[in-house]
């Protein structure tokens, strides 16, 4: 086996440890007779797989007890409707602050179905950071709650705290999820697309307060003919994310994703990793102007790195080289151009440190 060294923005990375475990589950899992595939999601393993799978996502958020935890599917991106849908009626103000392409899309899906409009966005300076710890937002006053993106995947920028407002929050954490510490209680939801920090694509982390659950349930009897079913909260949170048959392998693997990280030592040490990861690139990035980085200093992401070669025509060779020498998928998003190197929780230092290794003979070689 050849694996290379993977800096996939998503579908991304995961533990070798977690695939072999999900390779020897294929066949006969659990004692059941029956692969893990071919098993009913209504089985008392799958259901010890399911519940598992969420207590261990509460016991490394801290999520607090009368928060839900659904495991659902449609990606991130169906969140971005589903939240307003379940959280904001026709006529309620949601504010967006607007730090890149995926906050850029969630504002359009929620302007079908509520007052959704930007009160921040960062469009003008490229993307290249996220509002400062105590800048206003310019949100309305009677906002329902305010949506923020708290890593940019594709900009390569992170909030390195929670937005200065006072109004409820609803954050998308789909690339930073289970990467450094979060205060969940701070927000109203959160929700995250797996296929990042927590396992394969086809599956949606979302956590709801009290607050969140019970205005779904207002919302089932105020918008004309209800919710549809798929995309109700509190029937999910009555069906305990089983209303219908969920991607029973995917949550298989988020619980074993999430188990590798409580046996790491949880979220204080991935965070440690991840600050450790991300500093060899700044680094590298810093000590020569041969590399032009994209995201400002302070709004500079853990989990994605995104920069540039000084003389842009030397991109092309970069990516065909760093390939051939086993290092896969650091081509930047076609929207920022350059280069990204995603380093989520299951990328190893080892790879981060052959990277910086190739970087130098880069530069060495072209400079
Ligand atoms: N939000 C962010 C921050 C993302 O990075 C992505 C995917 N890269 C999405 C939303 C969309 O996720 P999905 O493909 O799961 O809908």
């Amino acid at each position: 086996m050849n694996r290379a060294h993977n800096f996939s923005a998503g579908p991304a990375v995961l533990p070798l440890s977690v695939i072999e475990q999900l390779q020897s589950a294929l066949p006969e899992f659990a004692g059941t007779g029956q692969g893990l595939m071919e098993i009913s999601h209504r089985s008392s393993a799958f259901d010890d797989v399911i519940e598992t799978a969420k207590a261990r996502l509460r016991r490394l958020m801290s999520i607090p007890d009368d928060y839900e935890v659904l495991l659902l599917q449609g990606g991130a991106s169906l969140q971005f409707y589903m939240t307003a849908l379940n959280l904001a009626g026709p006529t309620d103000a949601v504010d967006f602050v607007d730090t890149g392409t995926w906050s850029t899309k969630s504002v359009k899906e929620a302007q079908r179905v509520c007052d959704a409009a930007i009160c921040w966005t960062g469009k003008d300076q490229g993307y290249r950071h996220v509002p400062g710890a105590s800048e206003s937002l310019g949100e309305r006053s009677n906002g329902t709650y305010l949506h923020y993106t708290t890593n940019n995947t594709i900009y390569g920028t992170q909030f390195q705290h929670i937005p200065a407002s006072n109004s409820r929050l609803v954050a998308d954490l789909s690339s930073d999820i289970c990467s450094q510490a979060i205060d969940v209680s701070r927000h109203d939801v959160i929700y995250a697309g797996a296929q990042k920090n927590l396992g394969p694509s086809g599956v949606t982390a979302v956590l709801l307060s009290p607050w969140a659950v019970e205005r779904s349930r207002q919302m089932e009897k105020i918008r004309p003919g209800g919710l549809p079913s798929m995309l109700n909260y509190g029937l999910m949170v009555d069906k305990k994310s089983l209303f219908n048959t969920p991607n029973t392998f995917g949550i298989f693997a988020l619980e074993r994703v999430l188990n590798w990280l409580e046996e790491l030592g949880g979220i204080p040490a991935i965070s440690r990793m991840n600050l450790h990861k991300s500093q060899l690139l700044y680094t590298e990035l810093d000590r020569t102007g041969f590399w032009v980085p994209h995201a400002e200093t302070a709004s500079r992401s853990m989990m994605n790195v995104t920069w540039r070669i000084a003389d842009d025509s030397l991109v092309e060779t970069f990516l065909h080289q760093a390939a051939e020498s086993g290092l896969k998928a650091l081509k930047g998003h076609r929207s920022v151009g350059g280069l990204r190197a995603s380093i989520y929780n299951a990328c190893p230092e080892r790879s981060v440190l052959a990277l910086v290794d190739f970087m130098r003979e880069f530069e060495r070689q072209h400079g």
